[in-house]
C-alpha cells in the first residue's frame, strides 16, 4: 500500500481526480494530517464517506509502530519505531523553555563508522523513505498537547542525512511548508559528517536550512581515526564546501566537536581549531562525549574542558556547549541505535 506521506501534493491531487474528487480535497487531507493530528482517514469528518473509504483502501497514514516510548526526567521523550520491514529506528522530542525540538533519523543504522557513536555500530541497513522521515515528525508531534506546536527540527538522529538527500529534501519541504508542519527552514538543522559533493548540492539548490558539520578533530590524521570516512575526503575539502554553503545561504555554519577525554581535548587541539576557524563565520558546538555501552571513550574532566574552552575563547571563536539531554534514557547525541540494548544480568558466583 502507498504511504500518503510519501506522495507529493500534486500526486495526491492526481489520485483524487482518479476518484473523481476535486483537487481542494488534497489541502483538506493535509490539514487533517499535519494540523489536526488525525490518525485515521475515518476521523477526517469533512470528507465524503466514499472518499474516506477509497483513501483507506489505497493509502496508509502509518507504516511504522511504536515499540518503545521512554520519558526522561528532563522532559525528553524517545520513541523506538519498528518499520514495515522490521527495521528499527529511534527519534526524540526535546523540551527546552518554549522550544519543542525533534531529532529525527534518516537511515536504519549508519555507514560512516564514527568510532564514538552508537548509531553506526552495526553499519547501515537502508535509507528511510520520505514518508518514514515525515512520519517520525508526526508521531513526535502527537506527544505534545494540542496547545503546543513543534518549533525546531534537528536532523541529527541515526544515519548520515547527506547520504540520503533524495528522500530527505522532499520530507523537509513538507515539514517546512505552510501546508505541512510549517516549521521554517531557519529552524531546521541538518547535521552532516561532511560530504562535500552533497553539501555543494545544497548550495546549488539554495536551501536555507542551517548546516552543522561534525568536525571532531582539527587535523586529518586524528580525524581519519575518529571519523573513518574522512580518509577519502579531508578537512580542507569539507571546509571549502562549508564556505560555499555560507556564501550562497548566508547562514552561519555550526561545527560540532565531540570532546573525547585524552583523545581530542588537548590545548594543542584547541589551538589548531582556532587556526582552522578563526577567519570563518562559524559557531563551534562542543559536545562532551555521551557514554555509549561497550565503547572505550570517556567524557573529559571538567578541568580539561575548561582549558579547551579558554584557548578557543582567547582565539575569538564563538563556542557553545551542547546541553546534554535525555541521557538517562540513552536519547542524547550519539546514543541512538537500531535496537534496544539488551541488559544481561550475570548470575553472581
Ligand atoms: N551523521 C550526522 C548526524 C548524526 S550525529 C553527523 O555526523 O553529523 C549528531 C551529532 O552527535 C554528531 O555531531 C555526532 O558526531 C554526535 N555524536 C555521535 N556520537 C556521540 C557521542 N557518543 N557523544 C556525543 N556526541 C556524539
Amino acid at each position: 500500500m502507498n504511504h500518503i506521506l510519501d506522495i507529493s501534493s500534486d500526486e495526491l491531487k492526481l489520485w483524487l481526480t482518479t476518484c473523481e474528487q476535486p483537487g481542494y480535497r488534497a489541502a483538506q487531507i493535509q490539514k487533517w494530517l499535519f494540523h489536526n493530528r488525525a490518525d485515521s482517514f475515518e476521523s477526517m469528518s469533512n470528507l465524503p464517506n466514499q472518499l474516506k473509504q477509497a483513501l483507506s483502501k489505497d493509502l496508509a497514514i502509518w507504516t511504522s509502530k511504536i515499540v518503545k516510548h521512554q520519558s526522561s526526567s528532563d522532559g525528553t521523550e524517545k520513541l523506538l519505531l519498528e518499520l514495515h520491514d522490521g527495521g528499527r529506528i529511534e527519534c526524540v522530542l526535546l523540551r527546552d523553555g518554549h522550544r519543542r525540538t525533534i531529532c529525527i533519523s534518516t537511515q536504519v543504522g549508519c555507514a560512516m563508522g564514527c568510532v564514538f557513536c552508537a548509531s553506526g555500530l552495526d553499519g547501515v541497513d537502508r535509507n528511510l523513505t520520505t514518508g518514514e522521515i515525515i512520519e517520525q515528525s508526526l508521531k513526535l508531534q502527537s506527544l505534545l498537547p494540542d496547545s503546543e506546536r513543534l518549533s525546531h527540527v534537528v536532523v541529527m538522529g541515526m544515519g548520515e542525512p547527506l547520504a540520503n538527500l533524495d528522500q530527505l529534501l522532499p520530507a523537509l519541504d513538507t515539514i517546512s511548508s505552510e501546508d505541512g508542519l510549517g516549521i521554517s527552514a531557519r529552524r531546521i538543522t541538518i547535521s552532516t559528517v561532511g560530504l562535500p559533493k552533497a553539501m555543494d548540492r545544497l548550495s546549488d539548490i539554495q536551501t536555507r536550512y542551517h548546516l552543522a558539520v561534525s568536525l571532531h578533530a582539527p587535523n586529518d590524521p586524528l580525524r581519519n581515526q575518529l571519523v573513518p570516512v574522512n580518509d577519502n575526503i579531508g578537512i580542507k575539502a569539507i571546509l571549502s564546501a562549508a564556505d560555499r554553503y555560507f556564501d550562497t545561504s548566508g547562514r552561519r555554519l555550526t561545527y560540532e566537536y565531540v570532546l573525547l577525554g585524552d583523545v581530542n581535548d588537548g590545548e594543542k587541539h584547541a589551538q589548531e581549531l582556532v587556526n582552522l576557524l578563526r577567519h570563518r563565520n562559524a559557531l563551534l558546538n562542543v559536545i562532551p562525549y555521551n557514554p555509549v555501552d561497550g565503547l572505550p571513550y570517556k567524557t573529559p574532566s571538567r578541568n580539561r574542558v575548561a582549558r579547551f574552552k579558554s584557548v578557543l575563547e582567547a582565539g575569538n571563536i564563538t563556542i557553545r556547549f551542547r546541553q546534554r539531554k535525555g541521557d538517562d534514557i540513552n536519547a542524547a547525541c550519539g546514543q541512538l541505535r537500531r535496537n534496544e540494548v539488551v541488559q544481561i544480568d550475570m548470575p553472581n558466583g
